[in-house]
């Protein structure tokens, strides 16, 4: 069965072109230099599924002619991944019964007190653990947590491709989990100046070599990144991401 990610955004917290700025990156002609909010889509075992409803979800379903959702997985409830949550109702007006939506439980708790009135839409499959394995519309996912702000994230794992988005601070335990990937997704905001949130390029470069995946694709890019730029300076196996960007694995 051929299963792939399709990345629905690429672009960090604000998106790309930031509305206001003059900078050459968000006036840059290159597609490549656009990017929505960070965002992917699975699809898996005949199965898909969305990753991190955010704010530009509704924009991104159309583009990418995703016509049907069988479930939506979330890794946490900041707003540029949570914010679309409310869009997705309109998914359970083409299918029969609730809609699965795997989170962590401290976003559960977080999500259902944001849109208390979403409840009837979706089963929720809270992770107790921080870290495991689970079962989900019948696909084995290797879950672990970080924090970012103050806050737990998922990072996630479907046989050997991963998609690790916010992580700024680890442990050596993320290093093992994702021994043996062939697909590595993973957030880097941008080149230089470093932030309290997001791992820079550099940094993600020093991690993505200890875990040592086939290939890597870095996301959650801020408008300080110039696609062409960039890409030219990284490692034959690793580039940057791309709204619309199609990996492909078995
Ligand atoms: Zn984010
Ligand atoms: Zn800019």
């Amino acid at each position: 069965m051929r299963n792939s990610l399709i990345i629905l955004g690429s672009g960090g917290s604000l998106g790309v072109p930031v509305v206001g700025c003059s900078c050459k990156v968000c006036h840059s002609s290159s597609e490549k230099n656009k990017r929505l909010r960070s965002s992917v889509f699975l699809k898996i075992q005949g199965k898909n599924i969305l990753i991190d409803p955010g704010p530009d979800v509704r924009l991104q379903c159309l583009k990418a002619g995703i016509d049907h959702l069988d479930g939506v997985i979330l890794t946490h409830v900041h707003h540029d991944h949570a914010a679309g949550v409310d869009e997705l109702r309109v998914f359970p007006l083409f299918r029969e019964g609730k809609f699965p939506f795997l989170l962590s439980e401290f976003s559960h708790e977080e999500l259902v007190r944001r849109f208390h009135y979403i409840q009837k839409n979706f089963v929720f499959q809270p992770l107790k653990e921080m870290k495991g394995e689970t079962e989900f519309l019948g696909i084995n996912i290797r879950f672990f947590t970080y924090h970012q702000l103050g806050i737990p994230v998922l990072g996630l794992r479907f046989g050997n491709v991963a998609y690790v988005t916010d992580i700024k601070y680890y442990t050596d335990e993320i290093i093992e989990d994702l021994q043996g990937l062939d697909f590595l997704i993973i957030s880097a905001i941008r080149k230089e100046n470093p932030s309290p949130a997001h791992l820079l390029i550099p940094e993600a470069l020093d991690l993505i070599n200890k875990i040592a995946p086939k290939h890597t694709y870095l996301t959650h890019l801020s408008h300080e990144v110039e696609h062409e730029e960039i890409n030219e300076e990284l490692p034959s196996n690793i580039e940057l991401g791309y709204d619309g960007l199609e990996i492909c694995f078995v």
